[in-house]
């Protein structure tokens, strides 16, 4: 029988390549998604995959139990991806609270919800590797102790452990999912692989002479959006629950991704980039890098889309955004 999923955050970059996934599979897709004043700005990645209207949108907040347990109720899925959340690791030292009261304790909510209306239901929380920070270990796995270095951190850290302690609390079949950065045409602006790439088109169309950057030795495993909803997808077609680490196994400095983006559309980085003080953070995680083994050995996942790969593929993305935008 066709599936039924719920996804919190369906309007951000894995929302929309998850339902994109799932779709693909033959799930009936509904979406939790703010109410905004402006429709289009909520369904604008939705839109770029071609999917808007596909997938079935109620109304919701993280913070709102009774709004969460009434789309519960009434939508009945199989499987609840929490995928909503405060994202970005700046942002949460101007709004510390906000991202504890969504990134955090907003995951109880989703679980409570679920937990009293449809306990059978199956559920993945987008855990991040973030909670690594300060890493104990030079390659990052499920068993490697955190440290978070944000406000973010701290809170996606809560979400982790709550979700485990449902599971072992109720035998909820509640999944996280560790993953490494991951990134696509449809990043959001703030974050460093698509500030990059659209500052690069601009660049290039002759719209912007700089690039301003921060602590550009800092190094990530960065992976394909698209590659790592599969990995979630998998998670919850397990028998048993589980917490699985999703990364490439390869980390690399922010300023040799940034040469990719600029070699791409023949500009030389050296002549355009600026290092700006005020891009850098009050706490840095410096390097991560993941392990993803047992991803391999019981998923059978495997990342497939490389680092250049990806950024060849934004800076098209972008190129086109901004020439179809001086039409
Ligand atoms: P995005 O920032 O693109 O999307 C976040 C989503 O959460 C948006 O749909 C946003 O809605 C929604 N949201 C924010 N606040 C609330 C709220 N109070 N109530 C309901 N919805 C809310 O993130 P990504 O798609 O990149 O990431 C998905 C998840 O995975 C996030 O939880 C993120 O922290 C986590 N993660 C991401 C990684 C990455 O590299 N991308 C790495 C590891 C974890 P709106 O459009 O209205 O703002
Ligand atoms: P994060 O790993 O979730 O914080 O993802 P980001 O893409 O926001 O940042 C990745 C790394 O790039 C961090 O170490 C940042 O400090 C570094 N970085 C350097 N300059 C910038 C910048 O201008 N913007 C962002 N977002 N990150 C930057």
């Amino acid at each position: 029988m066709a599936k039924t999923a719920l996804i919190t955050g369906i309007t951000g970059q894995d929302g929309a390549y998850l339902a994109q996934l799932l779709l693909s599979k033959g799930y009936t897709v509904h979406g939790l998604a703010r109410r905004s004043s402006t429709a289009e700005v909520n369904t604008a990645r939705l839109k770029w995959l071609g999917i808007e209207n596909d997938v079935r949108i109620v109304d919701g907040d993280l913070t709102d139990l009774s709004g969460l347990a009434r789309a519960m109720r009434d939508i009945r899925p199989d499987e609840v991806y929490n995928l909503a959340a405060q994202s970005f690791v700046k942002s949460s030292w101007q709004q510390p609270i906000l991202t504890g009261n969504v990134t955090g304790i907003g995951v109880t909510n989703v679980l409570e919800a679920l937990r009293l209306e449809i306990p059978e239901a199956r559920f993945y929380q987008a855990s991040s590797s973030e909670m690594y920070g300060l890493i104990q270990e030079p390659m990052q796995s499920e068993t490697t102790p955190f440290h978070p270095r944000s406000p973010y951190a701290v809170a996606k850290a809560y979400g982790h452990w709550i979700t485990v302690n449902y599971r072992e609390s109720f035998g909820l079949h509640a999944s996280s999912g560790i993953l490494f950065n991951h990134e696509s045409p449809l990043r959001g602006i703030e974050f460093v692989t698509r500030k990059v790439t659209d500052a690069v088109a601009r660049i290039k169309r002759g719209l912007a002479r700089e690039l301003r950057l921060g602590n550009i030795d800092a190094k990530r495993d960065w992976g394909h959006a698209r590659d790592y909803v599969r990995a979630m997808w998998l998670m919850l077609q397990q028998d048993q629950p589980d917490d699985y680490v999703v990364a490439t196994g390869r980390t690399t400095t922010v300023r040799d991704m940034c040469r990719i983006a600029f070699e791409h559309v023949g500009l030389k980085m050296d002549d355009h980039l600026v290092i700006d003080p005020d891009l850098f953070r009050p706490a840095e995680v410096e390097i991560l890098l993941g392990n993803p083994a047992k991803a391999k050995a019981k998923l059978g996942w495997e990342a497939t889309i490389s680092l250049e790969e990806m950024i060849r593929e934004m800076m098209d993305a972008d190129l086109a955004r901004h020439t179809a935008a001086r039409r």
